[in-house]
């Protein structure tokens, strides 16, 4: 199996984005952090799909169709913030769990960014935002590395921008490509990150936690024993773990039926 992954810097063209500030244009500073990740995805032998190369525009339907042709299951779509708040943060789809999200701004927190937050956004017609609504079953990741509009993260953004990018690819690499990084020779050398913190519990409420597991898999929730089989291995991460709760009081809600 080949390994891809799509990297979409966010707008361009005749929209500079909203992130922007006398110091850069969003669309320019995205494509310079999305063409550094390309280059460490590249020496570390993934191959790399991106939306735009240059300062061209993409309205969302030919932007997410060049996600969902990429012939990647991971899209990470690169931005900056504006609006009046600080720090960095990640968004992932109302489908998906929040494992990734979490790893990719825990990444850029151990480079020096302030966390702001990790959340999905349901809209009235599924996910509120179309890199998660419109890329089909690409498991895509909106990284907001800071505010345009705020001078701390203005000045990380500026000072930082290369460490940045090579965080979050180095996050994908180890934690979602599962392959050892190999750094640069005489580049930045990126903070190790810990990855998700995984379930400390004692092997006892693991067992229970797995049988809990079961019986929603023997009630359709989960289609598979995934879950008994990682929770009793210890390396459930902890936000995995709230969201499969979730799941599982969703479907008691829901009369016992799968949640879709
Ligand atoms: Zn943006």
């Amino acid at each position: 199996m080949s390994k891809v992954i799509c990297i979409d810097p966010g707008h361009g063209g005749i929209d500079p984005g909203g992130g922007s500030n006398k110091h850069f244009k969003e669309k320019d500073m995205v494509l310079k952090i999305s063409l550094e990740q390309k280059r460490h995805f590249e020496r570390n032998g993934i191959k790399v799909v991106m939306t735009r190369t240059n300062d061209e525009y993409l309205d969302s339907i030919p932007r997410t169709n060049r996600v969902k042709t990429s012939g990647a299951k991971y899209c990470i779509s690169n931005h900056l913030n504006a609006g009046g708040g600080e720090g960095a943060e990640t968004i992932y789809s109302i489908h998906a769990s929040s494992t990734i999200a979490t790893g990719v701004l825990n990444a850029l927190v151990a480079q020096g960014a302030k966390k702001r937050r990790v959340f999905n956004r349901r809209g009235t017609n599924g996910d509120w935002y179309y890199m998660h609504r419109m890329t089909g079953s690409v498991s895509t990741v909106i990284v907001e590395y800071g505010f345009a509009d705020n001078s701390n993260d203005t000045d990380k953004v500026l000072n930082d921008w290369k460490r940045y990018a090579e965080a979050v690819a180095k996050y994908y690499i180890e934690h979602v490509f599962k392959q050892k990084y190999i750094p640069e020779k005489g580049g930045v050398q990126v903070a190790n990150d810990k990855g998700p913190e995984t379930l400390n519990l004692p092997q006892w409420q693991k067992s229970e936690m797995a049988k809990v597991y079961k019986l929603a898999r023997g009630k359709g929730v989960f289609s598979s024993e995934e879950h008994e089989k990682n929770v009793l291995a210890g390396d459930m991460p902890i936000d995995q773990a709230i969201f499969l709760m979730t799941a599982i009081a969703g479907a008691a809600l829901n009369g016992g039926k799968r949640v879709q």
